[in-house]
């Protein structure tokens, strides 16, 4: 390990996810694999070929950059779906990349439809429709509109979707709403079906309406935070485990990050530790030097909060977390050398540290932690 340190993301944990969420949609249900934030902080060049080893052949990004690092890290010839941002600048390469792209507006399909015609090719689009999230998409009367354009350009436009966003399916506190949301889709898709139009995939479902709302996949589900072995809340978890009667976490986690002792010191009672008057030592007690820092993605609001493991013990972060070391007690460590494996994220032992204790904060925000893992470190697939 030439860098101060190593995350590694594990193959059979993909492939264990996925054949689980395969199982529980069947057959008959597309899965698209979400990569959007760098596959959600885990590297997209890394995990993309792992994820297509283990029979992903559908991804959807959220903008058009991020769709031509998965179409590179591809061997397969997926379909990419790029969900959000695409510049106008960018729009004719997305076309002729071959890219599908939602449409949330009229101009966005109007510049989709310019585009075509002078490059003579089809864009492949996804109708989204604004049904009460109100964040992006469609609304009713705006369909009507794309739906006339659609019909009397075939040359320029092949349907491919026909999706909306639910608001919040992670908590059942949302579920009035979502319950509108999604009585409003089935009113549109009505709309589409009476002009004969018929899209190859209508979807609706992240992970958590997936898991939630069984009724409610349609052709295609968007999995993001499932596939890294995550659930979307703990609702959605014991949702899973009443409707399932199982105990167990079917999931499993890919990504663990490691770094290494790199000093061992002894200080005295009565000494502060590391910069100001942040850890003052109440003992005679020992020291580890860690080289990770905010600079390397160590949040410095772990400051004397922090936890790593070390020899099978769990050890605590004294003082400020500093740009690239921290300082951990290991005291309670029987031994301790320069170059012991310093676990971040992951298992030691019997041990574990998970994203959102590294994080010290509730399990809802596990998206915000992995969103935020930095993509300059050293990856190993194993
Ligand atoms: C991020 C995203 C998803 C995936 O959500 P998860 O909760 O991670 O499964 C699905 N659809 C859209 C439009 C998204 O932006």
């Amino acid at each position: 390990m030439s860098k101060t340190s190593l995350m590694t993301l594990d193959s059979k944990a993909v492939k264990n996810n996925i054949d689980f969420l395969q199982n529980m949609i069947g057959p008959e249900v597309k899965l698209s694999s979400v990569v959007k934030a760098n596959a959600y902080g885990h590297g997209i060049e890394h995990l993309v070929p792992v994820l297509e080893q283990a029979g992903v052949d559908h991804f959807s990004v959220f903008s058009y950059d991020e769709a031509q690092r998965v179409r590179k890290s591809t061997t397969n010839n997926p379909t990419i779906v790029i969900m959000g941002w695409i510049s106008n600048e960018d729009l004719p390469e997305a076309i002729k990349c071959g890219f599908e792209f939602f449409v949330f507006s009229l101009e966005r399909l109007y510049q989709a439809q310019h585009n075509a015609t002078q490059l003579n090719r089809v864009a492949k689009i996804h109708l989204e429709v604004e049904t009460g999230m109100n964040r992006s998409g469609l609304n009713r009367r705006e369909l009507k509109t794309a739906i006339a354009l659609i019909k009397s350009a075939p040359k320029q436009f092949e349907l491919t979707g026909f999706c909306t966003h639910l608001s919040g399916a992670e908590s059942i506190s949302n579920h009035h709403r979502i319950q509108k949301q999604l009585k409003k889709y089935h009113k549109m898709q009505a709309l589409l079906q009476s002009a004969g139009l018929r899209p190859q995939y209508c979807h609706v479902a992240n992970s958590a309406a997936t898991c939630v709302f069984p009724k409610e996949r349609f052709d295609l589900v968007r999995i993001g935070i499932m596939q890294y072995g995550f659930w979307s809340s703990a609702e959605t978890f014991i949702h899973f485990r009443q409707s399932q009667k199982v105990q167990d976490d079917p999931l499993q986690r890919i990504l663990s990050w490691e770094s290494r002792v790199m000093a061992v010191k002894e200080v005295k009672t009565g000494e502060f530790i590391g910069y100001g008057i942040y850890y003052l030592a109440q003992s005679d007690i020992k020291t580890a030097l860690v080289p990770i820092g905010y600079a390397t993605g160590y949040s410095r609001s772990l400051s004397n909060k922090g936890r790593v493991l070390i020899n099978g013990h769990r050890c605590s972060v004294i003082g400020l977390v500093n740009m690239n070391m921290i300082i951990v007690d290991v005291t309670n460590v029987p031994t301790v050398e320069v170059n012991d494996e310093v676990v971040i994220i992951g298992k030691q032992g019997d041990l574990e540290i998970k994203v959102s204790a590294f994080s010290n904060i509730s399990d809802e925000l596990n998206y915000e932690v992995l969103a935020h893992l930095p993509g300059d470190i050293e990856r190993q697939v194993i």
